[in-house]
């Protein structure tokens, strides 16, 4: 341990002399408090790493510094009781009251070493257990980022949709306060692909998360929920609310022109609306199937436009059922990029 720095609680300035000399000798660094209360305020200010504490002091007892210590809380500093009395139920109170060990005057001069020693050595365990804490803590968030991260985007993953989705849906419901979602999917972009190349397609993906991601409000959660296909779920948003965002979502990328190799190129988005409890759902799929129902008549109605979704089981959704050829509308849906 690189000079451990010791604060030494002792009122007599004789014993705290020779005690300095004893620890100074060893090695250590040393600063001295002659009241209790003093020697609170150093060992916050200081933050040494052992404080050598004399029982008997004119302000506050030992005990009434080690337990306020205690309560300081972190960093746990070692704490050696020094002192005179020596019966057993003055040790037990120490230890109780948070000391680490204790030592009875007239001590040996070896003797208090080795126990200096033994606490720091102990501290300086301590300190790299939480080094590593912290470390595998640091680790833990980073990978928990990554988890719930699409690469591509930067957006949310739908893994972590699908968990923000049950919660918010909860808390809308026990609260009865609304939750809306909107479906986005990009108009023709298998097209676009084609034309252009998947490598200007993922600029654009890109650019349309960017857009989705800067025009909804903080508590809003924007995903990738597929290939190119976005969901936003809206805590406290009616469908009036959600209708004004998601149009404005659609013009803002009707009205984006991304410079490329090719020239500059345009997009446009089709979008689906639907909103608990005007929407009459149970679970919190179905929430976002309606959402998506509505963005698949926003296609057929010609694309670029924003449908809205007011009753679960609209009969307009029989055509696109059948079209799905899936036998429901349970679409599947793509789970990543293609
Ligand atoms: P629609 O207007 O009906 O949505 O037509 P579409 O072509 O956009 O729809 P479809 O779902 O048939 O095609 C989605 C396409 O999106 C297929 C794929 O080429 C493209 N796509 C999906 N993921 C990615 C991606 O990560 N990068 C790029 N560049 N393209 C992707
Ligand atoms: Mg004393
Ligand atoms: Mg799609
Ligand atoms: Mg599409």
């Amino acid at each position: 341990m690189t000079e451990a720095h010791i604060l030494l609680i002792e009122d007599s300035s004789t014993q705290a002399q020779q005690i300095r000399l004893i620890l100074e000798s060893a090695g250590y660094q040393v600063s001295v408090a002659a009241m209790g209360n003093q020697g609170l305020a150093m060992a916050q200010a200081l933050v040494p790493d052992l404080i050598l504490l004399d029982v008997i002091l004119p302000d506050l007892d030992g005990y009434k510094v080690c337990r306020r210590l205690r309560q300081q809380g972190s960093p746990y500093i070692p704490v050696l009781m020094l002192t005179a009395r020596s019966a057993v139920e003055d040790k037990v109170e120490g230890l109780q009251v948070g000391a680490d060990d204790y030592l009875p005057k007239p001590f040996d001069e070896r003797e208090l070493l080795a126990r200096v020693n033994a606490l720091l050595r102990v501290r300086q365990q301590q300190g790299e257990l939480q080094y590593r804490l912290e470390e595998v803590r640091q680790s833990q968030e980073v990978w928990r980022r990554v988890a719930i991260t699409d690469h591509l985007t930067g957006l949310y993953n739908r893994h972590y949709f699908a968990e923000v989705l049950q919660q918010d849906f909860e808390a809308a419901r026990r609260y009865n306060t609304p939750l809306a979602c909107i479906m986005v999917d990009i108009d023709h972009f298998r097209d676009f692909n084609t034309r252009y190349g998947h490598a200007i397609g993922d600029v654009v993906l890109q650019g349309v998360a960017h857009i989705l991601k800067e025009s909804v409000r903080r508590a809003d959660v924007v995903a990738r929920y597929g290939g190119e296909e976005f969901v936003v779920l809206m805590p406290m948003s009616n469908v009036a609310a959600a209708t004004v965002t998601a149009s404005r979502l659609r013009e803002m990328v009707e009205a984006r022109v991304w410079e490329s190799a090719a020239g500059p190129l345009q997009t446009t988005i089709s979008l689906g609306v639907a909103s608990f409890p005007e929407i009459k759902v149970t679970r919190a799929e179905d929430l976002v199937i309606c959402a998506d129902r509505a963005m698949y008549q926003a296609k057929e109605q010609g694309r670029n436009r924003v449908v809205v979704l007011t009753s679960p089981d609209d009969k307009q959704e029989q055509g696109e059922r059948d079209r799905s050829g899936s036998g429901n509308w349970y679409r599947p849906r793509n789970s990543g990029p293609t």
